[in-house]
């Protein structure tokens, strides 16, 4: 009988360990490798970013960001689009003349409501370099401070100085209201003298290069620079913009008067004017009107009601309670809270004003004591209810302080 052979290296079958059928011919496992070792060798080194965009769709970015971040509905979506956007920007090859534009995003919303958490899980799950900064260290030129660059230092870190990678990564800008421009905006402390701030950071975000100090701070004469392009690096800034929400609702309330059209008035929804904001809106606050064109993408979060923060507690994929759970599991201890245990939690969350991040202390000052003590019981299981973790946040110092 005829046997089978490889149609690239001429074996038969009893002489390599698989052999794979085509239509006209076959082909063995070690001309698969072979030609693999070749494809590797000839294809351009790939310069696009980690993940395949091909594959990952701005639905399934969102999906991802439902795992980790409760509610948020807009700005999950906003974000979505916009790194995809961006990514496949990164990627294009340039043979046409469109030039796609930046998609660097600002995202406006109270402090604790899970701007860094979004950014954090969408670095994570493109597998990017991710570094978060803050505003409010940076000042002009001649002031105590640190200069513009020093925002780029981080994404250095984070890529251990690997230049290629961090100029494809995501730097989140935190508190960027904080450099808007003094005016009668009360929440500015400092003289960071915003406009000449802001103009710096234009600089970085419509992509340029920058020369960067290796070790962040103030440059220094004899310091050697690292030259960064930022043409490629996505911007994604968050602000509490304390005020905003006065603002916005005096635009809506001028509008509605001055155009007539009082009809609308009626749907506004004046529990979160934060859902109308505009770059307009930005403007009033103090951005200059360079920085708002160079955050093209503009979202907002919304505040987190009482079944948000319960959600937070248990749902995400790294939920608090799960990872009590899983730390009581190691010990061989099954741990369960009660219905009326979350809502205790929840309850003083929200009495003390202590938002999401409220959550964790007052888990933690819940579960110290039995930390601390049950690993060493001979007990298989624990069931935590609302007259517990009474009995337990009373005696802790978070109540104490809280109660001061
Ligand atoms: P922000 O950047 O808006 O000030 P963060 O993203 O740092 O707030 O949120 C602080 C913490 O609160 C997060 O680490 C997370 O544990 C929790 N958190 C806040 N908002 C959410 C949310 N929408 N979904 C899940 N967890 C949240």
């Amino acid at each position: 009988m005829k046997k089978n052979k490889c149609s690239f290296c001429g074996r038969d079958e009893s002489q390599v360990s698989i052999l794979l059928n085509g239509l006209t011919g076959f082909i063995c496992n070690d001309c698969i490798n072979q030609a693999n070792i070749v494809l590797k060798e000839i294809q351009p080194k790939q310069k696009t970013a980690h993940k395949d965009f091909s594959k990952v769709k701005p639905i399934d970015i969102k999906k991802h960001l439902d795992e980790y971040v409760i509610g948020q509905e807009d700005a999950k979506k906003s974000l979505a689009v916009a790194v995809y956007n961006h990514y496949k920007r990164i990627s294009q090859t340039n043979n046409n003349d469109v030039d796609i534009e930046k998609s660097n995003i600002i995202m406006v919303g109270e402090t604790g409501t899970g701007k860094t958490l979004l950014a954090k899980t969408i670095a994570k799950f493109l597998d990017v370099p991710f570094a978060i900064v803050d505003a409010t260290v940076l000042t002009e030129a001649g002031y105590v401070g640190e200069d513009i660059e020093s925002l780029l230092v981080r994404l250095l870190q984070a890529t251990d100085y690997d230049v290629e990678k961090a100029e494809q990564g995501i730097v989140f800008i935190d508190e960027i209201d904080k450099i808007a421009r003094k005016g009668d905006n009360p929440s500015i402390t400092r003289d960071v003298s915003g406009e000449g701030v802001q103009q710096g950071l234009l600089k970085l975000l419509e992509g340029s290069v920058v020369n960067v100090p290796p070790q962040g701070g103030r440059k220094h004469p004899e310091q050697k620079m690292i030259a960064i392009n930022t043409k490629n690096i996505l911007f994604i800034c968050g602000g509490a913009f304390e005020g905003i929400q006065k603002m916005i609702a005096r635009r809506l309330n001028t509008h509605t008067v001055g155009y007539g059209v009082k009809e609308k008035n009626k749907e506004i929804n004046k529990n979160n004017f934060l859902q109308y904001i505009t770059p307009q809106d930005l403007r009033t606050f103090g951005l200059i009107p360079e920085i708002i064109g160079r955050l093209p993408v503009l979202t907002h979060l919304n505040p987190l009601d009482r079944d948000a923060l319960r959600n937070i507690l248990t749902k995400p994929k790294n939920a608090l309670i799960k990872q009590y759970i899983e730390l009581f599991r190691l010990d061989g201890i099954e741990l369960t809270f009660t219905d009326d245990c979350y809502d205790y939690i929840v309850d003083k969350a929200i009495e003390y004003k202590l938002g999401a991040r409220g959550l964790r202390s007052i888990c933690e000052a819940i579960m110290l004591d039995v930390m601390f003590e049950y690993p060493s019981k001979k007990i298989k299981a624990l069931s935590i209810d609302k007259k517990f973790a009474e009995t337990h946040f009373s005696k802790t110092e978070l109540n104490h302080i809280l109660n001061a």
